[in-house]
């Protein structure tokens, strides 16, 4: 296998190749390959890019017949044909049917342009600059986007430039099952030497992905959104991992039946796995002067070709979204499982998670990088999150077929037992 170049050219900043150093060649649904001939089950699926799976073979005709027809690649952000269809698409399949009257800036292609937008929108719109986040969120690694994520080891890699316009509040559960978080971030908005400034906007994912999906409560949720209503902040809902499907609903925020101010979507929005993310607001809010935000790659044209179809295919029904309940509670019965094995041999393990966003919590990520090194030696992928890694997390592709599924599992169960003998 030649890896030399690899080590040689790419700068040391590089991740995932570390824990899964093959080179891959094709993949197909839930399976990947590599160059020596190894296969793998993915249950990374480009960290919930790949929500429909590698080369969906309908989202790639759509793509391939787009191209076959010299359909316009790039265009700036001017109107094109592929435009106008997703943005119908998008308003029949997704928004009518939920109620939502959202429209849509088409930012830069990944999910941190788009949360740097995001927030950066909702201070344009209030005229105020602090923006709330929570313990453990994760929202990217640019300037604004990283000064509303928690993990320190992001942080730290600014060289030491400030981050500013972020207050942190507990998480729900941040503070044990019996406390209410909310309790001090409403003492604090009521309390005129609380010490937090006037926020425009709270942020949060409603499973936080990166941070160790932790799952926040239905009620706590919606508990949120009568807070930010009752003292006109704007709620923004990071759907970039959470959302198309990963919870069992389209948009992550639709189990609570809140509705954001804003809401960020990239990851999975193409279908594909290419690059593509837009904000989504309430038409009011939309106070962006002509030109005020651009990039050169704003509404890629491929991805909106292939964001098209996958709406078209996957939501126009529910089958999709009974089918990620139902794969859900088999990741989540095996988990429990393995959490109990584990903790019969002395460690602190548990399961969480909503839809096919699953984490089997172990307790260290010293035993969590066990389990998941051999797992890959086994031909399982499969990543850890959370602030100490301890959380081995289940992201396989939403159209995963069962029997690629339960190999999974087994081989993630087999390596926790080998790993405690
Ligand atoms: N927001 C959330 C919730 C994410 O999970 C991520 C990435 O994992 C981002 C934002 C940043 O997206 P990107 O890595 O595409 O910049």
């Amino acid at each position: 296998m030649l890896t030399q170049i690899f080590e040689r050219m790419e700068s040391e900043v590089r991740t995932y190749s570390r824990s899964f150093p093959v080179v891959f060649t094709e993949a197909k649904g839930a399976r990947l390959h590599t160059e020596d001939g190894k296969e793998y089950i993915d249950f990374l699926a480009g960290a919930g890019t790949l929500n429909y799976g590698h080369n969906n073979p309908v989202i790639k005709q759509a793509l391939l017949d787009y191209i076959a027809s010299d359909g316009i690649v790039h265009g700036l952000d001017m109107w094109t044909k592929a435009k106008r269809d997703y943005f119908e698409t998008l308003e029949e399949v997704i928004l009518k049917p939920r109620g939502l009257d959202y429209k849509v800036h088409l930012t830069g292609p990944t999910g941190t342009n788009a949360v740097e937008a995001a927030i950066r929108l909702a201070r344009v719109a209030t005229g105020r600059h602090n923006v709330v986040s929570f313990t453990n969120g994760f929202h990217g690694v640019t300037m604004g986007a990283l000064a509303v994520t928690g993990n320190s080891k992001f942080r730290e890699a600014t060289g030491g430039i400030p981050l500013q316009g972020a207050n942190f509040m507990p998480y729900d559960g941040y503070l044990g099952a019996n406390i209410d978080t909310l309790d001090y971030f409403e003492k604090l908005l009521n309390d005129k030497s609380g010490g937090m400034d006037r926020p425009a906007a709270v942020i949060l994912e409603t499973v936080q992905g990166e941070g160790g999906i932790n799952v926040a409560g239905i009620d706590w949720l919606k508990r949120l959104e009568k807070i930010c209503r009752d003292n006109e902040i704007l709620l923004i809902v990071d759907d970039i991992q959470a959302g198309c499907g990963r919870t069992g609903k389209f948009f992550s925020f639709e189990h609570a039946g809140i509705k954001p101010d804003i809401v960020t979507n990239s990851k999975s929005l193409s279908g594909f796995g290419l690059p593509f993310a837009h904000v989504m607001m309430r038409p009011e809010l939309d106070k962006w002067k002509p030109g005020q935000y651009n990039g050169t790659f704003r509404g890629f044209n491929l991805a909106l070709t292939t964001a098209a179809a996958a709406l078209r295919e996957y939501w126009t029904n529910d089958t999709l979204e009974r089918d990620v309940e139902r794969k859900g509670r088999i990741v989540a019965d095996r988990f429990q499982k393995i959490a109990a094995l584990l903790t019969e041999q002395g460690h602190t393990a548990s399961e969480r998670g909503r839809g096919l966003m699953r984490g089997l919590d172990v307790g260290s990520g010293d035993l969590a990088d066990k389990i998941t090194s051999k797992a890959f030696k086994n031909g399982l992928i499969v990543e850890t999150c959370g602030h100490d890694d301890h959380v081995i997390k289940c992201l396989c592709s939403l159209t995963i077929s069962d029997e690629d599924l339960l190999e999974g599992l087994d081989i993630l169960e087999a390596c926790a037992k080998d790993v405690m003998s």
